[in-house]
């Protein structure tokens, strides 16, 4: 039986897992849920689930969390805040924790696992994006196992050969072609991107996911971070990632041989699919998803990505060559211009701009510790909401 943690457990990735979980409860025992502030969600979860111990990182939604799961003598202890996330991803008794959090919130809990010699199950990007080199060092030094959720990323490592990859070329491989839907503005006249709305941009063709990554599939932001953790991941050059567009989103990701051969991964496009992969890994579980009817489908599609259309992910790599605290002052220019674009503060069109200015007024630091890190977040949000707020 395998102990979890399930960080940002009301969230699209959280809820899925704990669905797949549900699904298979002589495997999986949950342990620790966490949340943000959904009190209602929580108590559900915490009623269905029966954890040890439930976090919500906000202080007030906490004791009310607490109020409720007394008035039902449920047996679960609430803590609250950052250390609460800290505490729980790092439980002796904790064998996996799913790192479900949206954006920089989920780095310190995340981190907090791999220190722990976990084994992450990685579904929080932007972690690995802001910090990669100290977090793939913190998973070395304290032995612990990560396994992508990223559906990309988990095709590409179940296509990849077993056991630990040092560099790609000593694998043989050529290269990874990391396939991208487009989003749903993948054909929307140019000149209609500055009036979209936050519910066009939600509104994604393939997946149901949280606010923040469906945007960032609208502005194809997501494949950029994604680009960065491939990168991170893999031990992958940039130019070792190639992006290639795949409107159907049955071919999650693939891995070119220098032989010629390209293995690839497929699935109907749910997130059940890689979450119950690593869940299991390195055995197999059923997932709940619908199987994939090759028929039905029908035809593959495949075509270069618009770069003039897509800025963002040449931002992203730009970010990864200049290194350091780049790829932090991206990830938090991107989430604060993506926040503004939902509280309709921004134009859609608008958050490549943020993002370019952000990362052209700061400047970029070597990323030797995580204090330096997290100094270039808050900074390169304080720089982004100015430029949002001079844009007029
Ligand atoms: P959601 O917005 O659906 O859920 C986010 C979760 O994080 C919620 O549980 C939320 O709690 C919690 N949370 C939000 N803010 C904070 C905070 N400041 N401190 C602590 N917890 C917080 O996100 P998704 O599930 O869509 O995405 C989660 C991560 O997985 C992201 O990094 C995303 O890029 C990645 N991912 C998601 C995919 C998907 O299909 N959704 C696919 C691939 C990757 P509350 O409900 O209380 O706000
Ligand atoms: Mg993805």
């Amino acid at each position: 039986m395998k102990s979890l943690c399930v960080l940002g457990a009301t969230g699209s990735v959280g809820l899925n897992t704990l669905q797949v979980v549900q699904s298979q409860p002589h495997q999986f025992r949950v342990v620790a849920i966490t949340a943000h502030s959904n009190v209602s969600g929580m108590l559900d979860l915490c009623r269905l689930h029966k954890p040890d111990f439930a976090v919500m990182s906000a202080g007030d939604a906490a004791l009310k969390l607490e109020q409720a799961v007394q008035a039902e003598a449920l047996p679960t202890k609430i803590l609250s805040g950052e250390q609460g996330l800290i505490e729980v991803a790092s439980l002796p008794q904790v064998d996996a924790v799913m790192a479900a959090i949206v954006g920089a919130a989920g780095l310190l809990p995340t981190l907090a696992a791999a220190k722990a010699g976990k084994q992450v199950l990685l579904a929080n990007k932007e972690a690995l994006v802001m910090a990669g080199a100290l977090f793939t060092q913190a998973v070395e030094e304290h032995a612990a196992t990560l396994l992508p959720i990223d559906s990309e990323h988990n095709a590409i490592f179940q296509c990849l050969p077993k056991g630990q990859v040092r560099s790609l070329t000593q694998s043989g491989i050529k290269r990874i072609l990391l396939t991208a839907s487009g989003g749903p503005f993948r054909e929307t006249p140019l000149s209609q991107l500055a009036t979209v709305t936050p519910q066009q941009a939600c509104n994604h063709p393939n997946w149901d996911m949280g606010e923040k990554i469906s945007v960032d599939s609208a502005t194809m932001m997501n494949k950029g971070l994604e680009v960065i953790e491939a990168c991170f991941l893999f031990h992958a050059t940039l130019e070792q990632v190639e992006v290639v567009v795949h409107p159907q989103s049955v071919i999650h990701s693939m891995v070119e041989y220098i032989d010629g051969s390209v293995l690839a991964q497929l699935g109907s496009p749910d997130m059940r699919v890689p979450i119950a992969h690593a869940l299991a890994w390195p055995e197999r579980i059923h997932s709940g998803a619908p199987f994939l009817d090759l028929l039905k489908v029908g035809q593959l599609d495949f075509m270069p990505m618009d770069e003039i259309r897509f800025p963002c992910v040449q931002l992203a790599r730009d970010a990864f060559i200049a290194g350091g605290t780049a790829t932090a002052i991206l990830n938090a220019a991107n989430e604060v211009a993506v926040a503004a674009f939902l509280e309709e503060r921004l134009p859609f069109s608008c958050i490549p701009a943020v993002v370019e200015a952000s990362l052209s007024t700061m400047e970029i630091l070597p990323a030797n510790n995580l204090e330096l890190v997290l100094a270039a977040d808050q900074e390169a949000r304080a720089v982004a909401n100015e430029h949002i707020v001079n844009r007029q």
